[in-house]
């Protein structure tokens, strides 16, 4: 069976293309050049010869018709997972032009050209974001599958991280309405997944090759980094956060599983429906620290220790959730907090011991 997977060089499209090929899915990616797809193509011939794996070059998804070409090429195509969107800040170009318009125009165009050009499709997979979850003024009213972030466009529009976070709620709910406006012609199942904020290793070395990594798993890097002096804030960024191989894994089960059609999932840290852990989820760089300071005796006292006496309070005020629902439809259960961490900590320093 053939996926299209739009941002397929991305960090967590990555692990999505490993769970994809590893299944015996025939991968069809899109890049924004070709260096990039190549990098990726290479990266997947060594661990799985012959990768089943193409990759096109889409350089501006907001355009109409910009996969147009890729579904005259590979007109079979019946899967679609639309992953690329910005999410790192620091653009020169303003909000609008790096979040918002991207992602709700790619999304419409993606949309579109499935309807006209994509008669085989039978699922379509958006990677939307806690951030069309998340009611940042009322952070302790429980959050489910069912919550939506009430943030406007013109509300968001001043800051990036609130561009961000509006773009991923207006091109998820835009995905939403589509469906239910083209019902006579959308022969596809519909599912959105609103991971936050994704930790973990990356899925080849070469990842943490760059200066800055995507802005999540810096975050991580920025612990290990990080001196006996530095003071922090670490506080922040207190949010919810996933292990980057269960988003991954929630990206693919709605191509083998009916049962997750028209459904939001939110992967989160330690959830499962064995032994629901609604604490897990919650994190911030103190609790990265305590968790590396636990478990890598050889960088106590290399790296900071942070300064919050009681880390539980502070985590306590951000983001409450229940996502059983998630947890019930997929039988997934989600990785500890402390497993991703570990696992990310390990990758830098061999990475470095490498280098
Ligand atoms: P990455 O930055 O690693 O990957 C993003 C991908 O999208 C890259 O392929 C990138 O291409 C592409 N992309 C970015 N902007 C555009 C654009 N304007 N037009 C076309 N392609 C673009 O990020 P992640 O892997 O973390 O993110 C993947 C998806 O997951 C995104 O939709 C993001 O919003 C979502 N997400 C991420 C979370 C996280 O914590 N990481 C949390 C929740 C959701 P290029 O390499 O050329 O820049």
């Amino acid at each position: 069976e053939k996926v299209l997977v739009t941002g397929c060089n991305g960090y967590i499209a990555l692990h999505v293309l490993d769970i994809l090929l590893s299944e015996g899915y025939h991968v069809i990616g899109t890049a924004r050049s070709e260096g990039k797809g190549d990098k990726v193509k290479n990266s997947f011939a060594k661990l799985y010869p012959p990768a089943k794996l193409d990759v096109e070059v889409v350089t501006d998804i907001s355009q109409p018709g910009a996969f147009d070409a890729v579904f005259k090429k590979y007109p079979d195509l019946q899967h679609v997972v639309h992953m690329a969107a910005n999410f790192s800040f620091g653009s020169d170009q303003s909000n609008e032009e790096t979040y918002l318009i991207p992602s709700t125009e790619g999304t419409k165009s993606i949309l579109n050209t499935v309807v006209q050009l994509g008669p085989k499709v039978k699922t379509f997979v958006q990677t939307s974001s806690f951030a069309a979850i998340r009611n940042e003024h009322n952070k302790t009213s429980v959050h489910t599958e069912a919550t939506w972030n009430p943030v406007t466009w013109e509300q968001a529009r001043t800051t990036s991280l609130q561009s961000y976070c509006a773009s991923k709620k207006l091109a998820e709910k835009l995905g939403w309405d589509f469906v239910q406006q083209h019902a006579s012609q959308v022969k596809f199942n519909y599912t959105a997944v609103c991971p936050p904020y994704v930790l973990g290793p990356q899925m080849f070395g070469w990842g943490l090759d760059g200066e800055k990594l995507n802005t999540s798993a810096q975050i991580v890097n920025d612990a290990v980094n990080s001196t006996p002096s530095s003071k922090g804030p670490f506080d922040s960024p207190s949010a919810l956060t996933a292990d980057v191989r269960d988003v991954a894994l929630l990206h693919m089960l709605p191509l083998r599983s009916e049962k997750l059609a028209g459904q939001r999932l939110i992967p989160v840290a330690g959830a499962s429906l064995a032994k629901p852990n609604y604490d897990d989820g919650r994190f911030n760089p103190q609790r990265i620290l305590d968790v590396i300071n636990a478990r890598f005796p050889e960088l106590k006292g290399k790296i900071a220790a942070g300064n919050i006496e009681d880390n539980k309070k502070v985590l306590d005020k951000s983001y409450h959730y229940n996502t059983d629902l998630t947890c019930k439809l997929t039988g997934v259960e989600f990785k500890s907090f402390e497993t991703t961490v570990v696992d990310s900590v390990k990758q830098i320093l061999e990475h470095r011991r490498d280098k």
